[in-house]
């Protein structure tokens, strides 16, 4: 199966876990920040970590500070 870059749609011809091609992430991210993400997705890939994400979509109730009433 062939990926393709989300930015420029050339085909990726290796197994990186990222849909970006080398140029369009190296001038997105650039050169050392790119590497290390591709290294970073790899690893979490083959952890199985990609699915695990945290994000708490849950907001607490705002809270009525600003409505005190003070008696006295
Ligand atoms: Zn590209």
């Amino acid at each position: 199966m062939t990926k393709k870059c989300i930015y420029c749609n050339s085909e990726i011809h290796d197994d990186r876990a990222l849909d970006v091609c080398n140029q369009c992430g190296v001038g997105v991210w650039g050169e050392k920040m790119f590497n290390a993400i591709l290294k970073n997705m790899g690893e979490a890939n083959e952890k199985g970590d990609l699915c695990n994400s945290n994000l708490s979509m849950s907001e607490p109730p705002s809270k009525f500070g600003n409505n005190r009433i003070s008696f006295g």
